[in-house]
């Protein structure tokens, strides 16, 4: 009967909207929607590997974009050169920020970043954890350990690169972040990114790469190429988190860190990430 839908349906629906509603996606249009039938949008629903461009209400970048060089008002970094100190200035800006929620949701401290701020390379994680918490370091827990060992594997140390995350406080219970709490803070990633000018940047799983690049796409499609990141080469590869759960991908990693590794005019090790 056309107009009503089967209660499975609608809830697979509502869950699909939230899913898209939390990546900035609020336009839906309908491909073809004079051949559109109930069956189809459950085959599409059904579907996990698909590819959908974003149309992010406020996307991070593009604001930044629209704020950079129109006006310095709210980033007095853009008046000085040196990265050190414009990463100092948006340090400060930062604050003791409590812009989004998490600020009362038991984060201990701001995890600002950390490493070379003249790094060639920068890693992006998705939200600090437990121990980044404590420690105020980006990637310092089992994760990091990880992480420590992709660079050094790579043949650099971890003071040679730039490591932050898309979102600076930790989400209570470790959850994912919630559009608005990405929106509201990563406008100051956008900022360090800018002050640093790496010449590449590896995104460390889907989150941070779907944040950067506004694209919803499995992580089979982000990974083996180069994305422009406004003007910076950006990579993605799997999360140590991901690789601690499954050693296996960890082959997949070091192909994704050689492409980086090339690109950066690094030599290339026999051996991979252990
Ligand atoms: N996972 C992240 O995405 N970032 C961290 O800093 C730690 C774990």
């Amino acid at each position: 009967m056309a107009g009503v839908l089967d209660p499975q349906l609608k809830r697979a629906l509502a869950e699909r909207i939230r899913f898209y509603n939390e990546l900035g996606i609020y336009d839906f249009y309908r491909r073809r929607p004079a051949e559109s039938t109930l069956n189809e949008m459950q085959d599409a629903l059904m579907q996990t590997e698909e590819r959908e461009e974003m149309t992010p209400r406020t996307n991070a970048a593009a604001q930044y974009v629209r704020q950079e060089g129109s006006s310095e008002l709210g980033q007095p970094e853009l008046k000085v050169i040196d990265p050190v100190q414009a990463l100092r200035l948006i340090r400060e800006d930062l604050g003791d920020c409590t812009r989004c929620v998490l600020h009362k949701q038991g984060r201990k401290q701001i995890v600002f970043g950390v490493g070379n701020p003249k790094a060639d390379l920068m890693f992006i994680g998705e939200a600090p954890g437990a121990d980044e918490d404590l420690q105020g370091e980006p990637f310092v827990g089992r994760a990091g350990q990880l992480l420590n060992n992709m660079i050094k594997a790579m043949g650099l140390r971890r003071e040679d690169v730039y490591i932050a995350n898309i979102i600076k406080c930790r989400p209570p219970g470790n959850r994912t972040p919630e559009r608005e709490e990405c929106e509201t803070c990563s406008p100051f990633l956008m900022r360090q990114i800018a002050a640093i000018k790496p010449k590449a940047i590896v995104a460390l799983g889907a989150v941070a790469a779907k944040t950067l690049l506004a694209i919803n796409a499995p992580m089979s499609e982000f990974r083996g190429r180069w994305f422009d990141f406004r003007g910076t080469k950006l990579a993605v590869t799997y999360h140590p988190a991901f690789l601690l759960r499954d050693p296996r991908q960890k082959k997949e990693t070091w192909k994704d860190l050689r492409m980086v590794m090339k690109e950066l005019g690094l030599a290339i090790p026999a051996k991979g990430v252990e």
